[in-house]
């Protein structure tokens, strides 16, 4: 039995989900370059999580997923890189889960099969996002995340966070 192993997005940094626990954590150089501007980076970062670069195979595996999806255009570089790493990571380890609170990281982790951890860390200050899905088009909002195109006039769903 090996301890659990996550794949943590930048959020799950800022939430401290490194400091805490006995997984075993894994990320991109990606993210780590977004960490470090805010000073999370440290040795002790360095001892506890694992940087490494996902297979080019699964980035485009991941980008061809999020074409059709819908997501590709919310997802930047750094998601790209750690939804591949998941993917890779979830055939090569088994039992990973992925530790994101994004939307269309999510989602596009779902389709993929990549096992996602709940929003909810216990004792993390992990906070849940709200958000808030609604047509650019009619103007229509809706709650139902799944939810890609609106149903009353076909147009491309957006998303915000809402601060609730
Ligand atoms: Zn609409």
């Amino acid at each position: 039995m090996s301890e659990p192993a996550y794949v943590l997005d930048s959020t799950a940094f800022y939430a401290g989900i490194p400091y805490q626990g006995s997984g075993r954590y894994f990320t991109t150089y990606l993210v780590l370059e977004e960490v470090k501007h805010h000073n999370v980076g440290s040795s002790f970062l360095h001892s506890r999580v694992h940087v490494t670069e996902p297979s080019p195979d699964s980035v485009s595996r991941v980008k061809t997923t999020a074409v059709k999806t819908g997501d590709a255009g919310a997802l930047s570089q750094t998601d790209l890189s750690l939804l591949a790493l998941a993917l890779d990571l979830s055939r090569d380890e088994g039992g990973v889960s992925l530790v994101s609170d994004d939307f269309a990281v999510r989602n596009v982790a779902a389709v993929l099969a990549i096992p996602l951890a709940p929003t909810s860390i216990k004792g993390g200050g992990w906070k849940s996002i709200a958000w808030k899905i609604y047509c650019r088009g009619c103007g229509k909002e809706y709650t139902n995340p799944k939810l890609t195109v609106c149903p009353v006039c076909g147009t491309q769903l957006a998303r915000k966070a809402s601060s609730a």
